[in-house]
């Protein structure tokens, strides 16, 4: 057995270098987010919440209601849970339906598809069954489409994207036994041919889903090291390779508490030779590929926790209305009804989320970047929180197998399976940590570029008189302009009674502005190992983000004659803005510093007689 490599083969600067080397460093378009971090509530970015095009939605009509038909006729998620595998002929009827290629342009045999229908689309198949989407997700959220569309040549589109679009199973190939969130310490390595044609490939990949199955992968390879400014800078480059060639192997298909039918691999290359035109966008970018094909590839998660709290509202208003204890229905009971109550309001708000999201996608001259990482990272986590409840709300049933509770003749509500197949989602594509330390990188970056170097304790002295200089000019216009502004009535007055929120986010934002320079003032260069704290900054920013969103959809609705979005949406603000007091009140006040140095003193093994008594 091989345990996997704990000590970092690169270090902690270097794994940053690293990272930093392959960040989009400038913003070529409006963001709300990075506005917002910056202390200024860009409504208009938007509001009235962006909606489809009438053509887009007509196109898109007939395969979302084939793809219903099929998921309700031939798609058992419980069954699929149990084999442990999707049957062959769901695969093939997906492939007939188009459903792997949905976003695939038409002129390369796709659906050609907007970003919002393949994100209602999955969550259709997330309502049934979580293997089906894992294999959908992986093939064209992360798989091969998604980054030859983005930046294939003409050439590798026209060789790769029919067979995609048919059906050709595609997958990502990142993780490392020694390589999780970091992907600095890749180990798999490409090494030219004398002739310059090829590159050999020899490493192994982890965790890799549809790795079973699929025809083509994107795999990431270290290529060798450039020198930069007298440095040497690591590479990582992205190659198209298919699982047919030589030297490929499936080493063992992987096997998970929850995703049961997932086919998730452990691959091996050995000697395998990749063609040069293989490679995806060119040498040495291939960090910078995957991230900015998660920037929309991260938009299916949120999509997916949606139709997760839909189902458990769902479940959770049935069951509480049918199951009688103490002599009333238990959603009666205080205890339950907060918990259906909240529920409501969170799944209104994480559906603004990510419908938000995914429009603003694909409306173009917008930067997704931050709007998706916090989609990512707050619908998962808030949905798990729901699904969580439900459990709680069925009681004993919550944690029965659907097959079961069928046998015994109650109705399978699959609470069980939807918990195991949910938890991941908070793991991959961005752990909520990773999606923490990003969004944050991004709230500190115009800090940065101002104060940045003043903070650093390399900066020679020289230049340090004249960055205070340049630093003490810029906060003397932005700090004022960030306490001073008017977030009261009668602005935002069109949003009726949910003006209150946005008014309130207004308020708020400038708070988290000046919030943050504070952070850096106090801490200087050591904020960035203060996670709890910038932490912190990105929870308000991504609660204000959902209030926002919250208030432009229930506009929306409420324009559309559903006035009673307006009562969901207030609640969920209600609850978001006690939720944003209390993180203020912890930025600086807080235990974190004791709670670190009691963790290494658990980690330096002072605590191992607790663990006494353990079998
Ligand atoms: C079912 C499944 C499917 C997957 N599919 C794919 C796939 O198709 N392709 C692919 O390439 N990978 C895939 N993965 C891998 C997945 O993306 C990784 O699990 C994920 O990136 C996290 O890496 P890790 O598990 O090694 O955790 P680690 O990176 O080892 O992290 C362990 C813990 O430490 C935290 N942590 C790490 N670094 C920091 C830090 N700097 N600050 C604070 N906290 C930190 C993490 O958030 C996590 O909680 C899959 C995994 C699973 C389980």
């Amino acid at each position: 057995m091989t345990a996997p490599t704990m000590a970092p083969p690169v270090s902690e600067r270097e794994a940053r270098d690293v990272a930093e080397a392959a960040r989009e460093t400038e913003w070529h378009a409006p963001s709300f987010l990075a506005e917002l971090f910056g202390g200024r509530l860009r409504m208009d970015l938007i509001h009235p919440h962006p909606e489809p095009s009438a053509d887009d939605e007509a196109r898109a009509r007939p395969f979302l209601e084939a793809l219903e038909r099929f998921l309700r006729e031939k798609v058992d998620g419980d069954a699929i849970d149990r084999a442990g595998k999707v049957p062959p002929e769901v695969i093939e009827g997906l492939k007939a339906l188009g459903a792997f290629g949905i976003k695939i342009p038409r002129e390369y045999g796709g659906l050609g598809l907007s970003q919002l229908h393949y994100t209602r689309a999955i969550a259709m198949v997330s309502s049934v069954c979580g293997s089906t989407v894992a294999l959908l997700s992986a093939h064209q959220s992360i798989g091969v489409p998604g980054p030859l569309k983005a930046f294939g040549t003409p050439e590798q589109k026209k060789r790769f994207l029919p067979r995609l679009a048919k059906g050709a199973v595609s997958a990502f190939a990142l993780t490392e036994p020694g390589v999780g969130s970091d992907p600095a310490a890749i180990q798999t390595v490409a090494t030219p041919t004398p002739d310059g044609e090829a590159f050999i490939l020899n490493g192994e990949k982890l965790w890799i889903t549809n790795g079973t199955i699929a025809e083509l992968m994107v795999v990431m390879a270290r290529t060798p090291s450039v020198v930069v400014n007298g440095k040497e800078r690591r590479q990582i480059t992205a190659f198209i390779v298919e699982a047919g060639w030589p030297g490929v192997e499936v080493v063992r298909r992987c096997d998970f508490m929850g995703l049961k039918g997932i086919e998730n691999a452990v691959l091996r290359f050995t000697n395998v030779r990749v063609p040069r035109e293989n490679v995806l966008w060119g040498e040495g970018k291939g960090l910078k590929l995957a991230l900015i094909t998660l920037n929309t590839g991260r938009l299916t998660l949120p999509a997916s926790s949606v139709a997760a709290a839909k189902r458990c509202l769902e479940i959770s208003r049935q069951w509480a209305n049918q199951r009688v204890q103490w002599g009333q229905p238990v959603g009666r009971h205080d205890a339950v009804a907060q918990k259906i109550g909240r529920m409501a309001a969170d799944a209104f708000a994480l559906e603004a989320v990510s419908e938000l999201c995914s429009t603003l996608a694909d409306k173009g001259g917008y930067d997704i970047r931050l709007e998706a990482a916090i989609a990512k990272l707050y619908n998962s986590e808030h949905a798990w929180r729901i699904v969580d409840d439900t459990v709680q709300i069925r009681g004993g049933r919550g944690y029965e197998t659907a097959q079961s509770l069928k046998a015994r003749g109650e109705i399978p509500w699959p609470v069980e399976r939807i918990m195991r197949d949910f938890r991941i989602n908070l793991i991959f594509e961005g752990s909520s940590e990773i999606m923490h330390l990003f969004i944050a990188r991004e709230a500190v970056d115009r800090h940065l570029k101002v104060a940045g170097p003043l903070l650093d304790p390399r900066t020679p002295l020289g230049t340090k008189a004249a960055a205070l200089l340049r630093t003490g000019v810029f906060y003397a216009g932005w700090y004022p302009s960030r306490y001073f502004g008017w977030g009261r009535w009668p602005r935002y007055a069109e949003f009726g009674r949910l003006a209150t929120h946005v008014r309130f986010a207004e308020r708020m934002s400038r708070k988290l502005a000046r919030t943050t320079f504070h952070a850096m003032v106090r801490f200087g260069p050591r904020l960035e190992k203060r996670q709890s704290v910038l932490f912190r900054l990105v929870d308000v920013g991504a609660d204000l983000f959902a209030i926002a969103a919250a208030c432009s959809r229930a506009e929306m609705l409420r324009k559309r004659g559903q006035p009673e979005a307006v009562e969901l949406a207030d609640l969920f603000c209600r609850y978001a803005r006690r939720r944003i007091r209390a993180t203020f009140r912890t930025v600086f006040s807080n235990e974190d510093t004791r709670t670190y140095a009691l963790a290494r003193q658990v980690l330096d093994g002072k605590y191992t007689w607790m663990e006494a008594g353990l079998v």
